[in-house]
């Protein structure tokens, strides 16, 4: 049912003048007590980063307060659940994701070639499971920090010949934080040395008592690699899922989370979409992020075109006009100019948000303004061809400090650099970094105009060395 611009206010926590404001720059033109179709509501809701999920908002800042709208129980549908898999390194999460993976490819994707988009579904006992297949909580932080809620399980494994380390520490931490429910996978019982008893004590001491103790975690024991107790604890996860009864709408626009996003030579833009409520058609006028453009082309994990893809479902796509960022929301509009307004006003506010005090800078006289106490913090921008380097980069850049003075990365992002990131660099004062991505003829001009230094590298450690020698005065003349 329809909202006015007032009570959408009130439920998303803003001032309506806000409200008033953004639908007057899309060339809507309301007061605070005209009503809003659902549609309007959904954009701006998407404006403000408040994610309408389950038919009900959440507020980005905040999931814990979930405020009903039109919540419509008879809409919701069963939907498989959506599983990540942490814990300490070399404690086997590749492994059980491997072995999860070739042990349930269903007979008509037999021979199909899986691909890795970041994401697989499989198929148990006729019910489907999605696995994010980025191990290792980096992924799931980030997603995290930018407010997305993708997971419905964690999956925590730790190596039975070791014991709770301090990533498995931190995973619990995260599990606890995003507060979904927790699976322990005591893993490699198959080896001669495996203590399970040890590894429940060292769990319970950190809050999570097995249920054969008498508390409330389930715990299953396997080898990922032999493959014992795999079939058990894919079965857990379907007795959770019943439990939890995760649902969603199938029969509304998309909307959901980038999984993954890189800069395709051949293709453009590729992303990995997790859909999290509705469904996803191709032709789609889609926003992801501060990007959009239309859904040309879907595939599954195993490369097969897809027409249409429900919730739960990891789909990748073609057709964005860039390369949006692990965490961004998405979400399908019936007209591709709305997509493209609400995209443009979305990059708008992100340029202004980053951009701070101007006049350019260059490694090379970066010593001697440190020397002289100008600056506290060199801005860096960095751009790669994936987003695992960017995010690398970036922190690499970032612990270095040389006397006193930091590195700040105020974009890091996948993708080639653009006249975006020289504005960027311009308004903010800042060096950009590029990693196995150039500028092109018309970019390298901008960057020249206002004087931005653009470096170019593809072994990060050489990087490093250069920030570190132009910080100190070093920095090699070029000829
Ligand atoms: P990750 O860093 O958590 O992804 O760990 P990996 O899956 O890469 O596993 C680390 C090492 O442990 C590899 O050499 C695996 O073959 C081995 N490994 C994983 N699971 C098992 C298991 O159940 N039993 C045994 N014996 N080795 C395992």
């Amino acid at each position: 049912s329809a909202l006015t611009v007032g009570e959408l206010a009130d439920k998303i926590g803003r001032n309506a003048s806000e409200i008033i404001k953004l639908l007057f720059m899309m060339g809507n033109m309301v007061t605070i007590n005209s009503t809003l179709d659902d549609e309007t509501i959904e954009l701006v809701c998407m404006e403000f980063n408040v994610e309408v999920h389950k038919e009900i908002i959440i507020e980005e800042s905040d999931f814990e307060e979930q405020m009903d709208v039109e919540e419509d129980a008879s809409l919701l549908t069963e939907r498989p659940p959506v599983i990540t898999i942490m814990g300490h390194v070399d404690h086997g999460k590749t492994t059980l994701l491997d072995t999860i993976r070739k042990a349930h490819v269903t007979e008509g994707e037999f021979g199909g070639i899986t691909q890795h988009i970041g994401a697989y579904q499989v198929s148990v006992k006729g019910k489907k499971v999605t696995f994010l297949d980025t191990p290792g909580h980096e992924a799931f932080t980030a997603m995290r920090a930018r407010g997305a809620k993708v997971t419905d399980v964690v999956i925590i494994v730790v190596a039975a010949d070791d014991g709770v380390m301090p990533q498995t520490k931190e995973a619990i931490d995260h599990a606890k934080a995003a507060g979904v429910p927790v699976i322990v996978a005591v893993n490699k019982i198959d080896k001669a040395e495996a203590n399970i008893d040890r590894i429940m004590s060292e769990m319970s001491d950190n809050g999570l008592m097995p249920e054969e103790w008498g508390g409330n975690t389930i715990f299953t024991k396997i080898s990922a690699k032999v493959g014992t107790g795999v079939p058990e604890l894919l079965e857990t996860i379907l007795v959770l899922s019943e439990v939890e009864d995760f649902r969603a709408n199938p029969n509304k626009m998309a909307s959901g989370t980038v999984i993954e996003a890189k800069l395709d030579k051949g293709r453009g833009p590729v992303a990995t979409l997790l859909i999290q409520n509705g469904t996803l058609h191709a032709g789609d006028a889609v926003v992801v992020g501060t990007s959009f453009g239309r859904v040309r082309k879907m595939v599954d994990d195993h490369g097969r075109e897809l027409k249409q893809a429900g919730p739960s479902s990891p789909v990748e796509i073609i057709g964005l006009n860039s390369v949006p960022v692990a965490g961004d929301i998405f979400k399908a509009f019936d007209s591709e100019k709305k997509a493209r307004q609400i995209a443009e006003t979305r990059l708008n506010k992100r340029i202004e948000q980053e951009r701070s005090v101007s006049s350019a800078l260059t490694l090379d006289d970066l010593a001697r303004q440190i020397e002289e106490g100008d600056i506290q913090e060199i801005n860096v921008i960095v751009k790669a061809d994936v987003q695992g380097s960017a995010e690398a980069v970036k922190a690499s850049l970032e612990r270095i400090d040389i006397a006193g003075v930091k590195v700040n990365v105020i974009r890091s992002t996948a993708g080639a650099i653009t006249e975006s990131d020289i504005m960027l660099a311009s308004a903010s004062n800042a060096v950009i970094y590029g990693f196995n991505v150039r500028p092109n003829a018309s970019v390298r001009k901008k960057a020249e105009e206002e004087g931005i230094d653009i470096r170019l590298h593809n072994i990060i450690y050489k990087a490093i060395e250069e920030m570190e020698a132009a910080m100190k005065g070093m920095l090699a003349p070029v000829y």
